[in-house]
């Protein structure tokens, strides 16, 4: 799992303490981190990815990623797997 990022925000699941969201039978979810996916559900389902990448970029800041590495994580947000499949209702 070295390298992987959450489908959803691009955090790499190394920096996630919870080691990764958890499914609805309460096991872990290799794709979402655990602040985005909880129970087999997102956490917050109406999030947009605009909305994502402005408060993904507030956490990396807050976790002193360096503003390159967040830029890079912050660019591939859209095409992560959450965002990719609905990229017609993102405004
Ligand atoms: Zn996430």
């Amino acid at each position: 799992m070295a390298g992987a990022n959450c489908q959803s925000c691009g955090m790499p699941l190394i920096y996630d303490k919870e080691g990764g969201g958890t499914n609805a039978n309460g096991s872990k979810n290799a794709e979402y981190c655990s602040h985005c996916y909880q129970k087999g559900a997102f956490t917050e389902p109406d999030l947009t990815v605009g909305q994502m990448e402005t408060k993904v970029k507030g956490q990396l800041k807050e976790m002193h990623i360096p503003g390159l590495v967040a830029n890079l994580l912050i660019k591939d947000i859209p095409k992560l797997k959450r965002w990719a499949k609905n990229r017609d209702s993102v405004r």
